[in-house]
């Protein structure tokens, strides 16, 4: 059969609109839309059989019942439905009844054609509405993760209805979503006593509430905050970066975390903060870590924020991260410089065994882990008194390092000096990658700053 066989065929099935007349031969030719395929063939024929041009309205067409006539609806309400969002690309989906998938098949299998020649109405919808949507707006398609997603439900509005109140299409019929941005930077926690994350108190799972003989009061354990840390890195980085992409809400994604009571310094820790539901996704980053800094006042700080991509949260708590530490240490025992650098040397790019520690969240799986001490340095300040700076595999405990934590690490360095020697303070002065470092340039939405 001839493609003008075919068409007449299809003809033959009932009134068809350009568009389901086009569509089976989507596949043939390029740069024209399946209405146009459709124009053409039905003109053809007419001339070829010198009749009259009678074209038929998708509001009369039974294999889309209409549907193909309100691309430019569909694509209206869309781009009204983004006003007020920044993003750079899109993407059009949609969900079509069964009902139209049968009135394709239908539609072949009358005129004879293979049951999936050409496309289907689904494609055809996200293709036009799609077109028109990025012509709109200036924005670029993509499949893979777009700024935002318009999902079309096409049983929701009845396109019949459509040109008496073309908002029926809004409310029900256009659900769009748009994605997370993302903010990478490092920081930094000049103080003690403040975690990474939000910490609820556990005695009133966060509600700052008991229940007392005269009812409701304030929680004993955190006095009444819901907290037991007054702020954390996350409580004060997060509504500034919220605030400047104009989100719903934020949530702080962290390169490994230190103790609570280790601050983080120098290097500092790399972190992402994802923003829910932005409206704008280019902030001003020099201007926003102003802003944070200067809220933060001395507790905390971040430096070279930059827009990441959604790669960047799995990058930053998937990649393999070495840690350098300082550690102020006490001993019980006096201990003389030539002790104090042979158990260094001693310890100096070996490999640890560490049990799992007292001190870890006794619901964790006790194993022993191997670690290497890539690096270790040290001065003693008193017979009683070091500081010891290190550089350590990812993982590695380093307060266990220091007091062997009951001979659960060995080697380790009170167990070398054979006396009792414990952390004072501690503070993690660099993270960085093992392989690579954290900022490869794939993982950044922005030009890297001067
Ligand atoms: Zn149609
Ligand atoms: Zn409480």
């Amino acid at each position: 059969m001839t493609i003008t066989e075919d068409a007449r065929a299809l003809l033959a099935t009932g009134p068809i609109c350009d568009s389901c007349l086009g569509r089976p031969f989507a596949e043939r030719s390029f740069g024209l839309t399946n209405a146009e395929r459709g124009r053409s063939l039905r003109t053809t024929l007419a001339m070829a059989d010198d009749d009259p041009y009678e074209p038929v309205d998708p509001d009369d067409c039974w294999v889309c019942e209409g549907y193909c006539g309100t691309f430019d609806v569909l694509a209206e309400t869309i781009v009204e439905g983004l006003e007020g969002i920044d993003f750079d690309t899109y993407q059009v989906g949609s969900r079509v009844p069964p009902l139209f998938e049968e009135n394709e098949e239908l539609l072949r299998e009358d005129a004879g054609l293979e049951i999936d020649s050409g496309e289907t109405l689904k494609r055809e919808v996200n293709r036009e509405v799609g077109r028109r949507v990025g012509a709109a707006t200036g924005a670029d398609v993509s499949f893979d993760r777009p700024d935002v997603l318009a999902i079309i439900d096409l049983a929701a509005f009845d396109p019949l209805e459509l040109e008496d109140d073309v908002d029926r299409v809004t409310s029900h019929a256009i659900d769009v979503q748009v994605n997370p941005a993302f903010v990478y930077g490092r920081y930094r926690k000049l103080e003690r006593d403040i975690p990474q994350t939000e910490w609820p108190c556990r005695e009133c799972g966060g509600t700052g509430i008991q229940l007392g003989d005269e009812g409701e009061e304030p929680c004993d354990y955190c006095g009444g905050s819901g907290y037991l840390y007054d702020t954390s890195v996350e409580q004060v980085v997060r509504p500034h970066v919220v605030e400047a992409m104009d989100g719903d809400e934020g949530t702080f994604h962290g390169a490994g975390r230190e103790d609570v009571d280790a601050r983080m310094i120098e290097g500092g820790r790399p972190f992402v903060l994802e923003v829910k539901r932005p409206r704008e996704r280019s902030p001003d980053v020099e201007a926003l870590e102003r802003e944070i800094n200067a809220a933060a006042d001395g507790q905390v700080e971040v430096e070279g924020l930059r827009l990441a991509t959604y790669e960047m949260v799995e990058r930053v708590k998937e990649h393999d991260a070495s840690k350098h530490y300082r550690a102020e240490v006490a001993f019980d025992d006096a201990v003389t410089e030539e002790e104090f650098e042979a158990a260094l040397a001693e310890l100096d790019g070996t490999t640890l065994e560490q049990y799992t520690p007292e001190r870890v969240d006794h619901r964790r799986a006790s194993l022993t882990r191997t670690r290497t001490v890539y690096g270790i340095d040290g001065e003693l300040r008193s017979p009683t008194e070091a500081v010891v700076t290190l550089h350590g595999e990812g993982g590695l405990y380093v307060k266990e390092l220091i007091s062997s934590d009951n001979g659960r690490t060995e080697p380790s360095l009170a167990g070398l000096l054979e006396t009792d020697a414990e952390v004072t303070a501690l503070d993690v002065t660099g993270v960085e990658g093992e392989d690579e470092p954290f900022e490869r340039e794939e993982f950044f939405r922005d030009e890297p700053r001067a």
